[in-house]
């Protein structure tokens, strides 16, 4: 998953304050409708945000699934304990208060008529007593309380029984935002949609890979690069920056002669990392900054990207 992906993502997420990322199912595939929505199928995007602390894995079922094919495409059915025929009814048991006959309530029909077997007088609703429901199989003629499930799988039409292996079950997850998730999203990829909406907005083109090579013949990985008049300037986010960090992406600057690199960080800059980057020929963005577009226009037009 590629960080652009990875913002699409989010601005899906807080365009529609979304708390819960529910599973469904959909034969052998387990889907998120968001990652459907953005035709994206890979779901490592949620594992980086549940490590980042933005999301909460939780249980969502164990469900069944076929031990031959893998799909979720399963029915089930009641089996008769005793013969072992899917060919089972469900009936209740009533008794015939005034004659005290007790059997399902099928026995309690002759033709059209409600008519007691035993005592042959007509039923009222208020002279049955209902005791309970059961089984009766078709095939052997029994009744019994509990059937037994067997599943059947609608894909490739295995028959299997229930079991609590690996391969016939399966755990599903859903992801859910909390208040502290919220407040981390926000702080986090907030500021970098409104830097990418920006650029969009000012004429700037997303390459694709976010990477660049350089004269070296290295190719250099960044966050996001966008393409203006044949100049390139490349994003890349940082934690905690540090003097190493800005010696580190300079070794790129000059590698890379044509791009403009913006280091993004979420910490405060001082002044040492201030002087050094433009030393370097680095800038910076802070997220600290409350005008962090205003800071980013300033910085694109010194550098003419911007008129
Ligand atoms: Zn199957
Ligand atoms: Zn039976
Ligand atoms: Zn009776």
């Amino acid at each position: 998953m590629n960080f652009k992906q990875k913002l699409t993502i989010i601005q899906y997420i807080l365009n529609r304050r979304i708390e819960k990322i529910k599973p469904s199912i959909d034969h052998a595939k387990i889907k998120y409708e968001i990652l459907s929505d953005l035709g994206l199928t890979d779901i490592s995007i949620f594992n980086e945000l549940v490590s980042e602390g933005i999301m909460k894995k939780k249980v969502f079922a164990t469900v069944v699934k076929c031990n031959a094919c893998g799909s979720f495409y399963i029915s089930s059915f009641y089996k008769c304990p005793f013969c072992g025929s899917i060919l089972v009814e469900g009936e209740t048991i009533a008794t015939h208060t005034l004659c005290g006959y007790t059997g399902t309530l099928s026995t309690f029909k002759e033709g059209n008529k409600e008519i007691c077997p035993v005592c042959k007088r007509e039923i009222k609703k208020s002279d049955l007593n209902l005791r309970a429901h059961v089984f009766t199989c078709k095939s052997c003629g029994k009744n019994f309380v509990e059937g037994r499930i067997t599943h059947y799988c609608n894909d490739c039409g295995n028959k299997f029984d229930p079991s609590n292996e690996i391969y016939n079950i399966e755990t599903i997850y859903y992801y859910e935002i909390d208040k502290s998730g919220w407040e981390k999203i926000t702080k986090l990829y907030k500021p970098w949609i409104n830097i990418y909406d920006f650029l969009i907005e000012n004429g700037f083109i997303l390459k694709d890979d976010s990477k660049i090579k350089g004269e070296s013949g290295i190719e250099h990985d960044f966050d996001l690069v966008f393409k203006k008049n044949d100049k390139y300037s490349a994003f890349t986010y940082v934690n905690k920056l540090t003097i190493e960090d800005l010696l580190r992406f300079h070794i790129k600057t000059i590698d890379a002669k044509n791009v403009a690199l913006f280091i993004v960080t979420n910490t405060k800059t001082d002044k040492q990392i201030e002087d050094f980057s433009r030393k370097y020929g680095i800038n910076l963005l802070s997220f600290e900054d409350k005008n962090v577009i205003k800071s980013l226009e300033m910085q694109l037009k010194e550098l003419k990207f911007l008129d």
